[in-house]
């Protein structure tokens, strides 16, 4: 087949392999992968391959993921908190949600009782980050609350960081966190099977030492697909960073002056551009814009690039200091953050490809 630009290449191999190292790393503390499937929309090839790969459970922010997923045979999660207007979806299409309003988790329980299904619940606990989760104080309570609904089952609490206020978990929240799960047992008698500890961002805890015995799952999406921890941002030990990369082609190449000639107006985003004076510049443009991607997430495999700026289809390039000589046709690769990655698999204009 004619290779079609932009496009971005997912490495299988390097993808299976980081799947794998990722559920190495938490099986020295018991813990089971929940493999989060929302940065490339739920694609069944790739869910399968993390299945395939060891994970027993998949997690996806939209239900319209998890309905993609539906041949899938793993236990499903929605991460999200569900809305109102899509339980009967949920009930058919994920095993078990993370929760923080009665309200919902009632009418949940009502439709499982009326449509003689099942439902697990994840009782969501805000330990700081300020997004989800009951506070702390109204854990015991809403545990209770729920152990009330008979249509659904409570398996377990969770906890989620780093998302809105920036806070990273330490050993004091973390085990705070266990103390409300070991009341709610205790005085419930329960027994949790899905205490939910939190995201890519907890791994580091694993090999620091620091996270709290009793955790059953951490969600893991970008430990596993960009090979990172979130803490220090780094790539990890025997991970791969570069499962995915980005590659768009030169349509235009030209000398330019760095600076606009004539009255300048508002840009294609109506923001007032700003040029300093650099003389005349070595520029690309590629056939790839931000309809495709975020820009500011971009690094150029050819460190020696310099991206200027783009509009909808057009990436400005200034290639006056490389080395190497490009034409047109040439193919140029990016890496990518979490944010342009995710913005790439949502444009339907880059080409996806298997390698
Ligand atoms: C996206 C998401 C995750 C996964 O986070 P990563 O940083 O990609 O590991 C975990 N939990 C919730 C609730 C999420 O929305």
């Amino acid at each position: 087949m004619k290779d079609r630009y932009p496009c971005l290449t997912i490495d299988t191999q390097k993808l299976i392999h980081n799947t794998k190292a990722v559920i190495e790393i938490c099986k020295k503390n018991n813990i089971k992968v929940m493999a989060v499937t929302k940065l490339f929309q739920g694609n069944t090839r790739m869910a399968q391959m993390m299945v395939d790969s060891g994970v027993e459970c998949i997690g996806d922010a939209r239900i319209q993921n998890l309905i993609r997923l539906k041949d899938i045979k793993v236990e499903k999660a929605l991460i999200r908190l569900p809305m109102l207007s899509e339980i009967d979806l949920l009930v058919e299409y994920a095993d078990i949600s993370l929760n923080s309003e009665i309200e919902t988790i009632r009418a949940i329980s009502d439709y499982c009782l009326e449509h003689d299904k099942k439902h697990k619940i994840v009782l969501m606990v805000d330990m700081g980050d300020r997004r989800e989760g009951v506070n702390e104080e109204d854990v015991f309570s809403t545990a209770q609350q729920i152990a009330e609904c008979k249509g659904v089952e409570l398996v377990g609490l969770g906890v989620n960081f780093g998302c809105f206020g920036g806070v990273v978990p330490d050993k004091e929240s973390m085990e705070s966190f266990m103390n409300h799960v070991e009341t709610i047992e205790e005085k419930l008698n329960l027994k949790f099977t899905h205490i939910t500890g939190g995201s890519s961002l907890h791994l580091h805890m694993i090999w620091e030492g620091s996270l709290p015995e009793g955790i059953t799952h951490l969600r893991i999406g970008q430990s596993i697909n960009l090979g990172v921890e979130d803490k220090y941002g780094d790539v990890i030990d025997g991970l791969y960073g570069d499962v995915y990369k980005l590659h768009a082609q030169v349509i235009e190449k030209k000398t330019k002056p760095s600076v606009p000639k004539g009255q300048i107006g508002i840009d294609a985003f109506g923001n007032v551009p700003v040029f300093k004076e650099r003389g005349n510049l070595k520029r690309l443009i590629l056939g790839i814009g931000r309809q495709d991607v975020l820009l500011d997430g971009l690094t150029p495999e050819d460190r020696e690039i310099e991206i200027m700026g783009g509009s909808s289809d057009h990436m400005i390039l200034n290639v006056t200091p490389c080395t190497k000589e490009y034409s047109i046709g040439d193919i140029v690769s990016f890496e990518m953050n979490y944010s342009s990655l995710l913005s790439v698999f949502n444009s339907e204009y880059v080409y996806k490809r298997f390698i």
